[in-house]
């Protein structure tokens, strides 16, 4: 009887010790959505009592906002002649030596470890220099942080420590995996499970056979079926061909990259390991995107203090210079500006955009070009269009507590974050039914706003005249203050906290686990 008790508590509480790889995490380095969610997941893991650490580089910035950072341990990468620093020079039968350094997750007790390397002393963002050009060797870069993961991961570092589920996070982690089937197959020692989380497929981490070579990986893998992708490799083909399990971060998105429209030439091998690939929502930090504490916003409030949303519009309309008009639809952006956010969609549309009774608020930077056609709006209409080039945080979160409704058209979107922040800010989402945004907006039909499940506006194509109608929609609904509130509050009644997709997650990983005890090896090392 004891017995059958103990055996069942411990499926239901089952306790991993989980290594957990990216290039990005929040507020050491990020770029985007990415950074979020490798900082918010292993929070909630912890919380479910996962025995969780971080790895991720130790870029220069990261090291700066660590806290009580120390060395811990170093490692010498187990590959004769790695390519070395920038310049591309070949360390030719030096040993790669990297620190490992220590910290925490602020506020958290979940470790993080940074991979101290001349690779990664560099200024700029994880990917470019400052002139927004793509580091070179971002290969090179990428796969240290691979080889040095598999060390740790495997036990054979002073960190005493191995792991008993690999989760990786993008191409930048895509050959863990591989490098993982290949120590099982060299010493037949039981290799931890492995998962890779897709949270974009259009980074795929492309590089030349030439490279692929100086990787020193194996030359058997050099073929279509395994890393060989267009007479090039592909570090991401690697996560998704060789880990146990792999997901991306909403359900509609686990569907649509198994089309050729959103699969980038994968799409193929995605439906092939369908049986394998699934889809987690992401959440979000209710802590750190919470109206009602937030204090990077000009005042706090909550459903009951909706009205005080208004203290924050008028806030951003000064930060912006914008005429300080209590009843005209205020419409907020804060994006990546590329092509995949439907910035080009804004721009074809907002001639007539702008006919409407509306403001618009832009916070973002990319595309250069995009870039200087908002700018030219925005000079002919300053009264209506106003834009910030950069990345700012807080003005980010002001943003979202002041805007009434927020532009979210993107032409694919794996999950997306600022349509559940918005969402939780009472700020109307007007998003493109793609990905995760069609996972988490309900749209604003007569049919949902009367069974009260309408949270949102959403819009099918990404082409035409569409987001003009959506926009248009909105701004009827906003003139109906009846129907406007009740849209809120249907929004700020939502739950996207991450707690239950942390729970999938270790669902996951139990199925990763079983994967890779019952299945056959790949043979071609
Ligand atoms: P993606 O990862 O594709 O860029 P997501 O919506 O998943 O898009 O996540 C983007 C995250 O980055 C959000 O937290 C968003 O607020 C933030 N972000 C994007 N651009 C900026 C910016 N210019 N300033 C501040 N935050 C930004």
């Amino acid at each position: 009887m004891n017995k059958k008790i103990l055996s069942k508590s411990k499926i239901s509480k089952p306790k991993y010790k989980i290594l957990f790889v990216s290039s990005e995490l929040h507020p050491f380095a990020k770029t985007g959505g990415l950074g979020d969610v490798c900082n918010s997941l292993p929070r909630a893991l912890k919380a479910l009592h996962q025995d969780i650490k971080i790895l991720i580089p130790a870029y220069p910035f990261a090291i700066e906002k660590a806290e009580q950072i120390k060395q811990v341990a170093q490692i010498d990468l187990p590959v004769k002649g790695f390519p070395g620093t920038l310049g591309l020079t070949v360390e030719t039968n030096k040993v790669h030596r990297v620190n490992i350094l220590e910290t925490k997750l602020p506020g958290t007790h979940v470790k993080v470890w940074m991979v101290e390397s001349t690779l990664y002393n560099r200024p700029g963002t994880p990917y470019f220099d400052d002139d927004n050009k793509e580091w070179e060797d971002n290969d090179f870069r990428f796969a240290l942080l691979n080889y040095i993961a598999v060390e740790i991961a495997m036990g054979r570092t002073e960190l005493k420590w191995h792991a008993d589920i690999v989760h990786s996070n993008d191409w930048q982690t895509g050959l863990i995996s591989v490098l993982l089937e290949k120590e099982y197959l060299k010493k037949k020692a039981v290799r931890p499970a492995t998962v890779f989380t897709i949270h974009n497929m259009a980074h795929m981490g492309v590089y030349s056979k030439e490279r692929f070579d100086a990787l020193k990986l194996p030359q058997s893998l050099w073929n279509h079926h395994e890393l060989e992708f267009h007479n090039e490799f592909s570090f991401i083909k690697g996560g998704l061909i060789f880990s146990d399990r792999v997901n991306t971060v909403s359900p509609t998105y686990a569907l649509e990259i198994q089309h050729e429209e959103f699969g980038y030439g994968l799409s193929e091998l995605l439906a092939y390991r369908n049986e394998r690939l699934s889809g987690i929502l992401n959440g979000i930090d209710m802590k750190e995107w919470n109206p009602a504490k937030d204090p990077m916003i000009k005042k706090n409030y909550s459903i009951k203090t909706i009205n005080n949303k208004q203290t924050n519009k008028s806030a951003l309309q000064k930060h912006f210079n914008l005429p300080k008009k209590k009843n005209t639809l205020l419409l907020g952006l804060v994006a990546r500006l590329v092509y995949q956010k439907g910035i080009d969609l804004l721009l074809e549309n907002m001639d007539e955009i702008l006919k409407l009774p509306v403001q618009i608020v832009i916070l973002g930077s990319g595309d250069l070009e995009l870039e200087s056609r908002l700018r030219r709006w925005s000079n002919k209409h300053p009264d209506q269009l106003q834009l910030q080039i950069g990345y700012d945080e807080q003005l980010s979160h002001l943003i979202e507590a002041a805007s009434d409704a927020f532009l979210m058209p993107s032409r694919f979107e794996p999950c997306g974050l600022n349509q559940l922040y918005s969402l939780r800010y009472g700020t109307i989402p007007i998003v493109r039914k793609t990905g995760g945004l069609a996972d988490t907006v309900i749209h604003a039909s007569k049919e949902n706003l009367n069974n009260r499940s309408a949270t949102g506006v959403v819009f099918q194509e990404a082409e035409g005249s569409t987001i003009l109608d959506a926009v248009n929609l909105t701004s009827l609904l906003y003139q109906n203050k009846d129907i406007w509130k009740k849209l809120m509050i249907n929004g700020m009644k939502q739950e996207f906290s991450w707690k239950e997709s942390a729970k999938q997650y270790l669902a996951l990983y139990a199925q990763a686990i079983e994967d890779r005890n019952k299945y056959k090896r790949h043979s071609s090392f």
